[in-house]
């Protein structure tokens, strides 16, 4: 099923991202996981695409192996980072060889090492580019990444949403967001997208905090700001793992019910390969909002 179709219903869509594990892990484990979320009825379960060489031949894999085994549907993440156009093609192929038909298509990182993103010869520059190749090419539904806070590249938010609405008049029709903690952030950069006349589902991507030592990490690589209450908490018990983990869980129920209540399309949460704690998440959520 197409992405577009699965929020053209009249419910909330619950969706997940799981990345590929190194090389020297099997996917055995990740694949438990994907079973035990998959009792939560999500819309999709999107796979990450590595930012190096390392785990991206396993995007494909795991995506192949969610659609045709588990019979869930699946989305590929795919970066333009140190490729052409060519090799971007032959990965297209493979995953329609595989019934994928559903892409997030990013531009990617620079990778580890350099500051600034460069092309390859052949390849591109930004992910509006790679919207409109898969859209001439493939009869697929296509998401792309959107940043309430804005990009960490650029620094005028307003700027970076005319360039979200580049990648919808491309031919995206899917809007995943980078993770927040302030869901104000969110309904702003909602309002702005609307009324530059961007008309596809904006859905948040949520991530729980379950581990203090991570937090850094997750505001260099994101962009996003924790709330000063919130990193308080989180501060006050970093020598407790079970009270992060609680802290993080009941934050992320609290975050997810708000934005339930404020008719996003649906949530799609980084469960960092971890099930127990979406699975807690996700049981506690008021779902049944009928969109229309
Ligand atoms: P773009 O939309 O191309 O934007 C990149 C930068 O260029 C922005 O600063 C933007 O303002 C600017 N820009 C865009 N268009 C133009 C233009 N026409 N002219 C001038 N400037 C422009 N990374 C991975 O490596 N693998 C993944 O699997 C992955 N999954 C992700 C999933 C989600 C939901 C999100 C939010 C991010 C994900 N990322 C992933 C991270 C993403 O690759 C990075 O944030 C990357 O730096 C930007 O990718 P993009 O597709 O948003 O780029």
């Amino acid at each position: 099923m197409f992405l577009r179709d699965i929020y053209n219903k009249n419910e909330q869509v619950i969706s997940f991202e799981v990345f590929p594990p190194n090389k020297n892990y099997n996917l055995e484990e990740l694949f438990t996981t994907i079973k035990e979320l998959k009792s939560l009825n999500p819309g999709y379960v999107s796979v990450t695409y590595g930012a190096g060489g390392g785990t991206r031949d396993r995007t494909v894999e795991i995506a192949s192996k969610i659609i045709n085994e588990l019979k869930l549907q699946s989305v590929a993440h795919l970066t333009c980072v140190n490729t052409t156009k060519d090799n971007l093609k032959k990965i297209l192929d493979l995953l329609k060889e595989n019934n994928i038909q559903n892409i997030l298509a990013l531009r990617g990182d620079p990778p580890v090492g350099q500051t600034n993103y460069t092309k390859e010869i052949g390849g591109f520059n930004y992910a509006f580019q790679l919207v409109e190749f898969i859209k001439k090419n493939y009869d697929w539904s296509i998401a792309v990444a959107g940043y309430p806070q804005g990009h960490q590249e650029n620094k005028n938010l307003d700027e970076d949403i005319n360039y979200l609405k580049m990648k919808v008049d491309s031919g995206a029709d899917v809007i995943i967001t980078q993770l927040f903690f302030d869901n104000d952030y969110f309904y702003k950069f909602r309002d702005i997208a609307l009324k530059k006349g961007i008309n596809v589902p904006i859905v948040p991507g949520i991530l729980p905090i379950l581990n203090f030592n991570a937090i850094n990490k997750i505001i260099s690589l994101s962009n996003a700001t924790i709330p000063d209450k919130l990193f308080k908490k989180l501060e006050k018990h970093q020598n407790s793992k079970e009270d992060i983990e609680k802290i993080g869980i009941e934050y992320a129920i609290e975050q997810a019910n708000d934005l339930l209540k404020n008719m996003v399309p649906g949530l799609h949460f980084y469960t960092m390969n971890k099930s127990k704690q979406t699975i807690e998440i996700v049981n506690a959520l008021n779902k049944g909002i009928l969109l229309k």
